[in-house]
């Protein structure tokens, strides 16, 4: 298996730590609002990368916290005039459901930051003990300086950004040893939460938060951490200074970061208006297709949303949901294990080569579809029903791996239509023929023509 390495800027052979085992860490949302359809591509993807391990039969061990502390979330809470905890608790709770919609598993471990204070200020202390961080009036700073390989995952050099910043030494931060220096803790404000700390009551600075999270659930060296690409700097370079100064061991072998997601071509943002939540999505699509959608471009490519790349995602889910049906009609859907079928196999293995390819979901959802047009063509030539097994068995194994169930509720246009034909056997029945006409004719004018069989009433769109 091949992954890109920010770290490395280049593709590498995957070589865990421990056999059979991968331990990986995502940054989470900050959860103030609910998440945006950005958000949920990390989300998706990582989702998709743990269970393409485990479909390797990897044990995964993955870690993915909520940010409860935050000037944002401080912000929603004294807008409303709540405690902190109230707008993290609702977000956080509305995030698990919007995971939900769009299949995303929970982590092994979702921690969050309010719960791990005790971990972040002994690792502050041990910072400050090793002379990695100072403290000034109730503030700890890291020490960039100290820190020898400052720079290495975003390649930025430190003479550089320093020239950079220059404006900030008259802002008011000359309390800094040096400009780039970041906080590690910083002092209580009013109305703010904060726990007690030997600087005085404060509460943690974010980047310290992950550091601390990724170390107590995975140890101090893990194999994959992940996010957006607009946390390499400063979050992730910042997460290796602290977590290296701090064991002295590396920190993460495989860094792995999505590109962004724009709309219509922009990028997303709430100044600009151009702005969905997940949930303004879930009133118009089945999560489903947002999760196709997502996977329908390789991660580290910028991908574009619009109504018609969502219509294009949508019809393509139809096409294997659609082949699921049929084959299930056809041949039921009873397990059929073991047997391997030699044509069947060539589309696992293109699946799988795509997927070891640095994880190209793109390529595999191409796989995935050689498939489905493979079935279609043996149900066509009625094929043995234990084929049409082992077509759907594969069918559902891959959909599984990317998340995607093959078995759709259907849309509500269709359990509206099924409400109208069960009044209309109703009206039948009480011979109310007027009424079961007038229903007939209302399908009709939406193109769903109604066929009386053996079997009970069928309908078809035109
Ligand atoms: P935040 O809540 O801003 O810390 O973001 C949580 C995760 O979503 C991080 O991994 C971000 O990099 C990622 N993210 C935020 N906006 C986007 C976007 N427009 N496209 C892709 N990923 C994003
Ligand atoms: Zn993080």
């Amino acid at each position: 298996m091949r992954i890109y390495n920010t770290l490395t800027h280049r593709k590498e052979d995957f070589v865990p730590i421990e056999e059979g085992k991968v331990r990986m860490y995502v940054c989470g949302p900050t959860v103030y609002n609910l998440i945006h359809i950005g958000n949920a591509r990390p989300m998706i993807f990582f989702d998709t990368v743990r269970r393409y391990f485990e479909y390797k039969n990897y044990e995964v061990n993955f870690v993915s916290n909520f940010t409860d502390v935050d000037d944002k979330i401080i912000k929603a809470a004294n807008a409303e005039g709540v405690d902190s905890s109230v707008i993290s608790e609702r977000y956080i709770e509305e995030c698990k459901k919007d995971m939900a919609g769009m299949g995303v598993r929970p982590a092994t471990k979702h921690p969050k930051a309010t719960e791990e204070i005790d971990g972040m200020i002994k690792m502050v202390q041990n910072l400050i003990d090793k002379g990695f961080a100072y403290e000034v009036n109730g503030t700890v700073y890291f020490r960039v300086r100290a820190f020898r390989g400052y720079g290495k995952l975003s390649g930025k050099n430190l003479d550089d950004l320093k020239s950079g910043n220059r404006t900030l030494l008259v802002t008011g931060e000359d309390e800094k040893e040096d400009p780039m220096d970041f906080v590690l803790w910083k002092p209580k404000k009013e109305g703010e939460p904060s726990w007690p700390s030997p600087w005085g009551d404060g509460r943690p600075g974010w980047h310290i938060e992950c550091s601390v999270m990724s170390q107590k659930y995975l140890g101090e060296t893990i194999d994959i951490h992940g996010g957006g690409e607009d946390l390499v700097f400063p979050h992730h370079e910042n997460e290796i200074a602290q977590s290296e100064a701090n064991s002295g061991k590396p920190f993460a072998h495989y860094w792995m970061h999505n590109a962004f997601l724009n709309i219509d071509n922009k990028k997303m943002s709430k100044s600009l208006g151009n702005f969905f939540t997940v949930r303004d999505i879930s009133e118009k699509y089945d999560l489903q297709v947002l999760r196709f959608f997502m996977l329908s471009a390789h991660y580290r490519s910028p991908l574009n949303f619009s109504a018609d790349l969502m219509q294009a995602a949508k019809n393509g889910l139809e096409r294997i949901t659609t082949c699921a049906d049929a084959l299930r009609a056809y041949a039921g859907d009873q397990e059929k294990g073991g047997a391997k079928q030699p044509e069947l196999e060539t589309y696992r293995e293109k699946f799988e080569a795509a997927m070891e390819d640095d994880f190209n979901t793109a390529d595999a959802i191409s796989a995935v579809f050689e498939l489905v047009k493979y079935a279609n063509t043996q149900l066509a030539a009625g094929c043995e029903k234990d084929e049409a097994l082992l077509a759907l068995a594969l069918l559902k194994e891959l959909c599984e791996v990317l998340g995607i169930n093959t078995e759709v509720k259907k849309d509500t246009l269709d359990a509206e239509i099924e409400a109208l034909i069960e009044e209309r056997q109703a009206a039948r029945a009480a011979k109310n023929w007027a009424r079961a006409d007038e229903i007939r004719d209302l399908l009709a004018s939406r193109g769903i023509t109604l066929l009386d069989t053996k079997d009970g009433v069928k309908w078809k769109k035109a």
